[in-house]
């Protein structure tokens, strides 16, 4: 579990074959196949993405990167990008994504942690980047477009290459946590992470090589590059890929699609459509959200527009995907769903780690193929987030109801501790929400003189919303005194994050000192 070893300890052997390419590989349906389409027509069949990765992977090579190197990649989504991605794979180096809103700053922490061999950057921040990427040896540019001096090594080479084998255990890519507390950390994920994880999606989603996937996710996060990408790659499946949220587009393509996969913010802002009807959801047969949590009402909406019941999973950067909500059975609002085969989930006592009956809050721990071997170059704190059997501690707070079904609650560094009681956001938000006139709710707690922390809502309010006392007055029959609202602000809109989870963080240091005089 030792970060940074994983070169060392595998030896690549001549008998093994690359095992998450391989996966791709012996899936494929049919080579002429497309695979992915972009809005303006271009075509990539299965043999173009295998040559194009192999072409990626031999100027990965030739550049110098050896099995296990690094290839750090900060661009704008592309088909390219996901050829690159399958290129770093075949080489057996670990891709290593970054998130295109990092800045210099940013991106100099992450290459002097990560020591990448190879930096693909997009030629518009070559300049700006020249310091922060000093270190790195090879320096090569990607535009949105699929051109630039990656694309030009790629070019020269002959995409007929072997895969360098990689086993099971060997890191296949490393992404960075988003380290909303503290710095972000590197998540080293194995080949069998990802591999496994996309064949029980697979199943679980009733995946086919006739599914046409609507994918509008950025590829530098889980969702969009393991979740959306291998699951459809896996299955010899084919994506129209969107450089971005473009609800008018995606509406447009629903006709020509099955599955659509999103954050809540994409179902929201689909629903201002007025196009959203039955027949605009004719021919796709599953829509799936997570990374954030959807609401309850968003879930019912969705269901009236377009008799469609939005399939809600659970899962994280460390994890992969950890729980959903059944395929056949009910998909129920405001719930995750069950632990995916091959994952053990269970919640414990934050404190004693003692494991917690039915419907009783704590913390989230998972255990399987699906969970991350670590932090890069952090042994102590990987150390100190799993426990002696291996389960991974979470950070997320939820339960288990009698049914099985598993809510989640908030994350634990969330929980406000107000006069000694614990108090979950979420319980808050629920009711805030449910009142006429609200639009959502953020609950937080901030430095209070006599509390501790003080319970505070942050209000997005509609027409007919009440004001600060109005919300204080609906919730005193509701809640018990100490989880009420000691204040109650109102904005127009809440801090999201491009993976649509609200920034809970920024709310609290904007508001740092409401409770000071
Ligand atoms: P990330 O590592 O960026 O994918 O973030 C993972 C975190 O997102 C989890 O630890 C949860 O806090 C949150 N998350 C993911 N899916 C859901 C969901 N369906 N409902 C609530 N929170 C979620």
């Amino acid at each position: 579990m030792g970060a940074g070893d994983t070169k060392a300890r595998h030896s690549p052997s001549r008998l093994m074959t690359n095992h998450l390419f391989s996966l791709i590989r012996d899936g494929v349906p049919d080579p002429a196949k497309t695979v992915i389409e972009t809005p303006e027509g271009r075509r990539y069949a299965y043999a173009d993405l295998i040559a194009r990765a192999g072409a990626y992977a031999a100027a990965l090579r030739a550049a110098g990167v050896a099995p296990g190197d690094r290839v750090a990649v900060q661009v704008e989504k592309s088909p390219e990008v996901i050829f690159l991605y399958l290129g770093v794979v075949r080489a057996g180096a670990v891709f290593l994504p970054l998130n295109t809103a990092y800045t210099p700053a940013e991106i100099g922490y992450f290459l002097g942690d990560a020591e990448p061999t190879v930096f693909v950057c997009d030629p518009g921040r070559r300049e700006a980047l020249a310091e922060a990427a000093a270190g790195v040896r090879t320096i090569w540019t990607l535009d949105g477009a699929g051109g630039g001096s990656a694309a030009e090594a790629a070019d020269q080479q002959d995409g007929d290459v072997a895969d360098v084998p990689r086993g099971p255990e060997d890191l296949a890519a490393i992404l960075y946590t988003s380290g909303t507390t503290g710095r972000s950390k590197g998540a080293m994920l194995t080949h069998d992470n990802l591999a496994s994880n996309a064949r029980t999606l697979v199943d679980t989603w009733r995946f086919t090589a006739d599914d046409v996937l609507i994918h509008a996710l950025p590829v530098f996060h889980t969702h969009g590059l393991f979740v959306a990408t291998n699951t459809v790659l896996a299955s010899g499946g084919s994506m129209l890929f969107l450089p971005r949220l473009d609800p008018k587009l995606i509406l447009s393509l629903m006709p020509r699609a099955s599955v659509l996969m999103g954050v809540p913010t994409f179902y929201t802002r689909l629903l201002k459509e007025p196009g959203l009807t039955p027949e605009a959801a004719t021919g796709m047969r599953l829509f799936v959200s997570g990374s954030a949590p959807l609401l309850a009402e968003t879930h019912r909406e969705w269901q009236a527009r377009t008799g469609h019941a939005i399939l809600e999973r659970y899962g994280m950067t460390e994890t992969n995907m950890s729980t959903s909500n059944p395929y056949d059975g009910d998909r129920v609002a405001g719930t995750v769903g069950f632990p995916l085969p091959g994952v053990s989930l269970r919640v414990v006592d934050p404190e004693g780690g003692r494991v917690l009956g039915p419907d009783t809050v704590g913390m989230i721990e998972v255990k399987g193929r699906n969970v991350f071997q670590g932090y890069w170059r952090m042994p102590e704190k990987t150390a100190a987030e799993f426990r002696a059997d291996g389960f991974f501690i979470t950070g997320d707070l939820g339960k288990i109801d009698g049914r099985g079904y598993v809510h989640i609650v908030g994350r634990g560094k969330d929980l406000i501790i107000s006069g000694g009681f614990n108090v979950y956001p979420k319980e808050v938000e629920t009711e805030i929400d449910a009142l006429p006139g609200v639009v959502e709710s953020a609950v937080i707690g901030l430095a209070h003189p006599d509390f501790g922390e003080a319970v505070t809502a942050v209000v997005v309010g509609g027409p007919g919303c009440p004001d600060e006392a109005g919300v204080q007055a609906a919730l005193e029959n509701r809640l018990a005194r100490f989880k009420c609202p000691k204040r109650v602000l109102f904005v127009d809109e809440l801090p999201r994050n491009t993976m649509g989870k609200v920034q809970k963080n920024l709310l609290r240091e904007a508001h740092a000192g409401l409770y000071r005089d």
